[in-house]
């Protein structure tokens, strides 16, 4: 079965060009798209990784029919138009990935979005909370240790309990606090998201990220990273893929695996339902994305479209 591979970066997790090349060949996928990532002025350094647009293009100049390049500029660029202009000349086919911290409704973002529909690009992006992110104040090892248990170390569920110990016992309470950055979240805000897709008509829309697919479920925990657990009902994704023609979403990175894992009856359900908006992506994570796929026994034509023809319609020659 042909594949695309809708959410891949070079220079991440040692893919350089060539080895983005040997990882398609591998896992007998044909195209991929590459996507960067850039914000000019991101609050925590530690958790941005810029990946610039020469990179996605010199690879793309390297292997053109293996490639497809996209960019999403940070919005807060000048000259927006002109640089997707110019890119759209070397070969540019998508705008991606956004992964800021703005809201759906900063203005900003309206004005990028409408800049992005008139040259007539798709436009994935990346959804997550705001959280308090702990920056560590040295590199010594208590400093690590504390980095990983309030960060992320199981699934968030350390940061939960031990945030509270702190808090009530008063161990380390002051440094803690002075050490706590807000992180002010990624374009989390879906009631405002849903009226750019009203808005936007001709824009497609491609989501993805912690916050995208924990609302899987109509109830999500608040505490865990990735939610765990049944899903009872579905939550807003399901019902803004239903209703809006320009959504879509893409299954890669933790957050989509561990969604379509914690209650397969659900995702198979959702996976059929939603099969024509949905697009198989790995995020350089090395997670088995086709196996999970594939173990639904879902209906080839629905399998067909997942893995190569959503994506491939998305793409304008
Ligand atoms: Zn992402």
């Amino acid at each position: 079965m042909q594949k695309i591979d809708a959410h891949l970066h070079v220079e991440l997790e040692g893919l350089d060009a060539d080895r983005v090349i040997d990882y398609m060949d591998h896992h007998h996928i044909e195209k991929c798209w590459l996507l960067t990532w850039e914000e000019m002025t991101p609050p925590i350094d530690s958790i941005y990784r810029n990946l610039p647009p020469d990179e996605v293009f010199e690879a793309y100049d390297k292997h053109p029919d293996r490639i497809v390049p996209f960019y999403a500029p940070d919005p807060k660029t000048g000259n927006l138009s002109q640089k997707i202009k110019r890119h759209r000349e070397k070969g540019l086919k998508g705008c991606g990935e956004l992964k800021v911290t703005h809201k759906w409704e900063d203005r900003v973002i309206g004005d990028y979005l409408r800049v992005i529909d008139a040259h007539d690009l798709p436009l994935l992006f990346h959804m997550e909370e705001p959280r308090m992110h702990y920056v560590p104040a040295n590199s010594g090892k208590l400093e690590n240790l504390l980095d990983d248990l309030l960060n992320g170390a199981l699934n968030g569920i350390t940061k939960h309990y031990l945030t509270r110990f702190f808090k009530n016992t008063g161990v380390f309470k002051g440094h803690i606090e002075n050490q706590l950055t807000p992180f002010p979240g990624y374009l989390y805000d879906f009631s405002n998201l849903e009226k750019r897709l009203r808005q936007l008509p001709d824009l497609d829309f491609i989501g993805h990220g912690p916050h995208f697919w924990n609302n899987i479920s109509n109830d999500p925990s608040g505490v865990l990273i990735h939610d765990k657990g049944p899903i009872d009902s579905f939550g807003i994704i399901d019902r803004l893929l239903t209703r809006y023609e320009n959504f879509y979403c893409d299954i890669s990175g933790k957050s989509g695996f561990n969604a379509l894992n914690r209650d397969r009856d659900m995702a198979k359900l959702f996976l059929e339902k939603h099969h024509a908006k949905i697009l198989f992506g790995t995020d350089n994570t090395g997670l088995d994305y086709e196996g999970l796929i594939r173990s639904f026994h879902l209906p080839k034509d629905m399998m067909k479209k997942i893995f190569y023809e959503n994506a491939d319609g998305l793409i304008s020659d």
